[in-house]
């Protein structure tokens, strides 16, 4: 039985005052939730402040990107040793706005993920298929095309320590959500592609739905054989919205 896993992407947003106020209002409404687990993936700069005020919390903090480097003349970029100074447990990485907007391909997208895993940071993997790519029937290919790349680079087995977020691109921040028949034949089809390298992996492995996950969608989409919880973008700047999805993932719901 895989426990549900909610996570946060709050992309470039916040202020010092915003986000106080959010994680004040979050920290005694998801103690309330049992048997869920939440975290939330903030902009490098904030780390130090959610470090502070989530400690001893049971909300797991991480950050939206990572360096494949692990020091040195990287101007602008941020580490995995780094991020463990600051508490981290996750990072995103590969988010479709990183492999779109600053031209991760998916070899780069493997180097972070190993990098995480390296310094012991669980990556969160971002998989997806643009509209174009599921028009053309293309979305398996483009999906087992990134997984294999990582899978290429650190082994199968590395999946053990890391979760996945299948986020269909046409979903992501534009309001339109998969179906939960169509996530779950995508969920289905990412569990069953990892199960022909190695069946106990892919069935413990968390699968994350993102894309457009609201209070009022996200329940039929966990309820989903292969859907074990979410990433969330828009949604997860609202303590209320977050709170509500996060209530959705609860067992029996
Ligand atoms: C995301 O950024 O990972 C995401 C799923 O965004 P949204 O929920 O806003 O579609």
């Amino acid at each position: 039985m895989r426990v549900k896993f909610v996570a946060g992407n709050w992309k470039m947003n916040g202020t010092l005052a915003a986000n106080q106020d959010l994680l004040r209002k979050l920290m005694p409404e998801l103690a309330r939730i049992a048997g869920v687990k939440c975290a939330v993936c903030v902009p490098f700069p904030y780390l130090a402040q959610v470090q502070q005020l989530l400690s001893g919390s049971g909300i797991a903090w991480g950050a939206q990107d990572i360096s494949q480097f692990d020091a040195g003349a990287y101007t602008g970029e941020v580490s995995g040793a780094m991020l463990v100074d600051f508490g981290c447990r996750y990072t995103i990485v590969g988010h479709s706005e990183r492999r779109t907007l600053f031209g991760e391909t998916n070899d780069i997208v493997a180097q972070k993920y190993a990098a995480a895993l390296k310094a012991g940071v669980t990556p969160i993997l971002c998989v997806g298929e643009t509209l174009q790519e599921r028009e053309s029937g293309a979305a398996e290919s483009v999906i087992a095309a990134q997984l294999d790349a990582v899978m290429s680079r650190a082994g199968v087995q590395s999946l053990a320590h890391a979760v996945i977020a299948y986020e269909p691109v046409w979903a992501i921040g534009t309001g339109k959500t998969a179906s939960p028949d169509q996530a779950q034949a995508v969920h289905g089809y990412i569990r069953a592609r990892i199960g022909r390298e190695d069946s106990a992996i892919a069935e413990r492995l968390q699968v994350l739905y993102g894309g457009s996950v609201k209070a009022a969608n996200a329940a039929q989409l966990f309820a989903m054989e292969d859907i074990d919880g979410g990433l969330i973008g828009g949604a997860s700047l609202d303590a209320s919205d977050f709170v509500a999805i996060c209530q959705a993932a609860r067992p029996g719901t």
